[in-house]
């Protein structure tokens, strides 16, 4: 068994069994106190990271913030269209289109 002790004063000293299920955090993002998965605990120990600094997003920060990340994503490609389609008829047929080719792969890697 795992537990984690304070001592609250010269006599007395709390010992708190550690369970999978019940252990918390609360979100860098809105402050919502959640409960962390046994794997995320895994990967903060994989990563040499140490708890008192590890932050662990709730559920739904989390999806805000791949939500985020995917739209940064897809605006980064959009923009290397916009420059790849400005380029039509500046460079040969197949660099272009090998160019344009090369983001949409990227969109798709998106979507996989
Ligand atoms: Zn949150």
């Amino acid at each position: 068994m795992l537990y984690t002790k304070t001592k609250l004063n010269e006599e007395i000293t709390l010992s708190v069994p550690l369970y999978n299920d019940e252990i918390y955090t609360q979100c860098p993002g809105c402050g919502a106190e959640h409960a962390v998965e046994p794997e995320i605990l895994a990967h903060i120990l994989n990563e040499g990271e140490c708890f008192e600094s590890a932050s662990v997003y709730c559920e739904k920060c989390s999806k805000k913030e791949t939500a985020n990340e995917a739209a940064t994503a897809i605006r980064e490609i959009v923009e290397g269209l916009k420059l790849h389609i400005s380029k039509i008829g500046e460079y040969d047929n197949e660099t272009v289109k090998e160019a344009l080719n090369e983001d949409l792969r990227q969109l798709q890697t998106l979507f996989r």
